[in-house]
């Protein structure tokens, strides 16, 4: 009889070949149905509601990846390549899903006819690079050096990248406010020197850009109603130094005899602080930062002479000034020169809805802006925010890299239509393959006809025939049901965007090709067959 060979664990799953990489594929498309229908201006929200009962409303693809919570296995370069593409562009989010769900969706008949995943691999790589080329082409390259329609460009790229999201409505108001936030910044265009702040209230219109650092006024003491509220050409100290009285600790202990010695404690404390207070106020510092609280003395301190104070500033809102004003964050007042503090133009507490902002402009050091956004509902806000953060990227983008196609599917019928021309060209499997792909970049502009209630099937034949008479730009017109050359309608996006998107699909469509064979350990302390909850799906 033969010895029967134990390799694995017992109550380990394995699943290989054909049949597994198939399974991938359909894990992959139930997650694309998740993201389908948040696709362009027409796209609908999700409300997600976490475990801990916070609920979200989003229209972005990383977003919405990211509360998903998925488990399997090959699903998970979804989520991965949505959190790329957001890290790296920002936008396209829901696009990269789709096509990577739609390139898989098209090779899974050749899959189950049995030709061989390298085949295909190969095939979908040169799909992609003949892609990628042809964009490289055929993108439009505004004069760089025109100020004004570098301008425009940006806010059409950014108008683009809102419109289809909550606040598009108000697309054009905060196109400009975009823009003009990121030419504020110097030439490398870091995205932190960009706060964005969120004050509940008010409309959205009153959501103002601030040309410089605000952060909301932070706990105070009595006393700070004496302060004065603005200045001209402070200096700032930053510090990381409480400037209180400390309380006594209860894990403290000193024994005295007599109350004159606890005086003497009480003095020397006293003596500490007043002495701290001397050096800042000598050191001609017009403005007191720090992350650490100031107390109750400290602020009638300077109040009394005519300075002003903010405690227990957070973190970042302190580097900010930092980095904006100069000076660095001190951890002691031994050694204040000029050269440790900050300054601004400009300093002032103004009232903003319900709180105040310390507001500091005209930095010298760093271009940097505050967005404040107003609005109603908090998870609307947080909406609003996304949806800038978005068009901030896009805007930074095109900014560098200032080369545009038409969006709203436009471009990827132009893609397709060229794949497919060289497709003709090719003999072999290779033909069908690639045409194959040419068919799965039409995902996109159907998806927008779809979202929208259109007619798909139709538009798209108009789309199909207009590209083949050679109008480029051809794509779908959202306000009238029809087709529109979106260059003029200037539904731009950069086209980093689009080469971006195509090469993160295709990597995830080579990568859950590639993978014929899942091995799951069985997890330490559960049964030998773990068959999962009950009620809940097999992984596999
Ligand atoms: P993503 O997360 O991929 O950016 P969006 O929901 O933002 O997803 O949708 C982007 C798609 O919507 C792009 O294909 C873009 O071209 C298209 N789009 C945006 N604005 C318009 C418009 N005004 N008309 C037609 N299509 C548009
Ligand atoms: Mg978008």
């Amino acid at each position: 009889m033969q010895p029967q060979i134990i390799l694995l664990k017992e109550g380990t799953e394995a699943s290989q070949g054909r049949s597994q990489i198939i399974s991938n594929i359909n894990a992959c498309q139930a997650i694309v149905d998740c993201v389908r229908t948040t696709l362009g201006p027409r796209g609908m929200d999700k409300l997600m509601v976490e475990a801990q009962g916070k609920a979200t409303i989003s229209n972005d693809g990383a977003t919405i990846m990211k509360l998903l919570d998925v488990v399997h296995p090959a699903a998970k370069t979804l989520v991965d390549i949505a959190k790329s593409q957001d890290a790296e562009v920002g936008d396209g989010t829901t696009s990269v899903v789709l096509l990577a769900g739609e390139f898989l969706k098209q090779m899974k008949p050749f899959i189950e006819e049995g030709v061989h995943s390298q085949i295909i691999i190969r095939s979908v790589r040169k799909a992609t690079q003949l892609a990628v080329q042809f964009i490289n082409e055929i993108a439009v390259k505004p004069k760089k050096d025109d100020e004004v329609e570098l301008r425009q460009l940006l806010e059409k790229c950014a108008a683009t990248a809102m419109g289809s999201k909550l606040i598009n409505q108000q697309k054009d108001f905060f196109s400009k406010m975009v823009v003009d936030a990121v030419m504020m910044l110097d030439e490398l265009l870091p995205l932190n020197m960009i706060g964005i702040k969120k004050v509940p209230g008010g409309a959205l219109e009153d959501t103002l850009l601030v040309a410089g650092v605000a952060f909301k006024k932070t706990f105070s003491y009595a006393g700070f109603e004496m302060q004065p509220k603005q200045y001209t050409d402070p200096k700032i100290a930053l510090l990381n130094i409480e400037l209180e009285l400390k309380a006594e600790r209860d894990n403290a202990e000193v024994r005295l005899e007599s109350v004159e010695e606890y005086q003497k404690v009480v003095d020397a404390e006293w003596t500490i602080l007043y002495d701290k207070l001397e050096k800042l106020h000598l050191s001609g510092a017009k403005a007191v930062l720090s992350k650490l609280p100031i107390g109750d003395v400290a602020t009638q301190y300077f109040a009394d002479r005519d300075m002003f104070c903010a405690g227990r500033v957070p973190e970042e809102d302190l580097k900010r000034t930092m980095k904006a004003c100069g000076g660095s964050i001190l951890t002691t007042v031994a050694d204040l020169s000029d050269s440790v503090l900050g300054t601004c133009e400009h300093f002032e507490e103004r009232q903003i809805g319900g709180d105040r902002f310390n507001i500091f402009t005209g930095c010298p050091q760093a271009k940097t802006c505050t967005i404040i956004i107003r609005g109603g509902a908090e998870q609307f806000m947080e909406e609003t925010e996304r949806s800038l953060h978005d068009a901030i990227m896009i805007v930074r983008r095109a900014k560098k890299n200032d080369a545009v196609v038409a969006g709203g599917g436009a471009i990827e019928m132009e893609l397709s239509k060229h794949l497919r021309d060289i497709s003709r060209t090719i003999a072999g499997k290779e033909q069908m393959l690639i045409s194959a792909i040419a068919r799965a970049l039409e995902v996109i502009p159907r998806q927008l006809c779809d979202n929208a209630g259109f007619d798909s099937t139709n538009i798209l034949n108009k789309l199909r025939q207009k590209h083949a008479q050679g109008n480029r730009w051809m794509g779908v017109d959202i306000l009238n049901e029809d087709v529109a050359d979106n260059m003029e309608k200037c539904v731009w996006e950069p086209s980093l965007v689009k080469i971006n998107a195509l090469s993160a699909a295709s990597e995830a469509t080579c990568l859950i090709l590639s993978v014929d064979e899942t091995i799951k350990n069985p997890k330490s302390g559960e049964g030998p067959a773990p068959q999962g909850r009950p009620g809940a799906r097999r992984p596999f």
